[in-house]
């Protein structure tokens, strides 16, 4: 009979592949089969995973190519059949990710599984456009939340109360009844917002305003996903480290043989 393989959820970070950890490289050099998601840094899997089959399972907004339990059942499947599996995913395997969903599935198979962390956008793409999701002038504290579904009047309410920086993923969709819900709760109308796009890519790009400007400037930029909405003091710290993020990119761009 053959040996059980295993399952290793890898976090692939943001879309840079330099932003693998050693050991998501390491797990993908091992791999038999490396199954990923549209936001895992993917066009270097032949690369960084030589022997291995390499299946998209990537899911567009709104869409999902493979069913969540197709996904579960080709995890176990493959490493029942001896396979050293990679599941990689964008940023953190915890982070909105159904990376605890995937592993309880594993070990419900009887799979061994580990899980090995990745660089989450949630901090790292704000990050990117010059905005510390802390800092000891504006917060001591941040908030991830989840906009694939509208916020309760309770979770708004309590959102406004508190002096966090709010950094929303998956936010566009809803972005205009969160600030609308925000704004009825008390939140200053003038509270600096962000949207980030495309982060780590030659795409990035941010849009800022205000709880009450933010939709309008999103609208004239024609904001879409992936995208992380950032709102709280910090903003305001943004914009030399966007200006310097921006130059950056532009002297990479020109720099030749790169
Ligand atoms: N587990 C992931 C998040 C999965 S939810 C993590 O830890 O990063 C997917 C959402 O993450 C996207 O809708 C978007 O809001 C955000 N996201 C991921 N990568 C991004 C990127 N490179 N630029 C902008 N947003 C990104």
């Amino acid at each position: 009979m053959t040996m059980t393989g295993s399952v290793t959820l890898v976090g692939g970070g943001p879309g840079d592949p330099e932003l693998l950890t050693i050991a998501a490289a390491r797990a993908l050099a091992e791999a038999d089969v490396v199954l990923y998601d549209r936001l895992a840094p993917h066009e270097v899997l032949a690369e960084l995973a030589p022997q291995a089959r390499l299946v998209d399972v990537g899911k567009q907004p709104g869409h999902h190519p493979v069913p969540q339990q197709e996904i579960e059942r080709l995890l176990v499947d493959h490493a029942l059949g001896g396979a050293a599996v990679v599941r990689l995913k964008g940023g953190d395997p915890f982070v909105f990710g159904r990376g605890a969903e995937e592993a309880e599935a594993c070990r419900r198979a009887g799979v061994p599984v580990r899980v090995i962390p990745g660089v989450t956008s949630a901090i790292a793409v704000p990050g990117a456009a010059g905005i510390p999701v802390t800092h000891r002038s504006a917060t001591r504290m941040f908030t991830v939340v989840s906009g694939h579904a509208p916020l309760s009047p309770g979770e708004l309410e309590h959102l406004a109360a508190l002096d966090t920086t709010i950094v929303i993923l998956m936010g566009v969709t809803n972005l205009p009844s969160i600030t609308a819900g925000l704004a009825r709760f008390g939140m200053d109308p003038e509270m600096p917002v962000a949207i980030i796009e495309r982060g780590f890519s030659a795409r990035q790009r941010t849009t800022f305003g205000d709880l009450r400007t933010i939709l309008t400037e999103a609208a004239r930029a024609g904001v879409g996903s992936p995208a992380v909405v950032v709102i709280g003091e910090v903003v305001r710290l943004a914009r030399d480290g966007e200006a310097s993020a921006v130059a950056t990119l532009a002297d990479a761009a020109a720099a030749p043989g790169t």
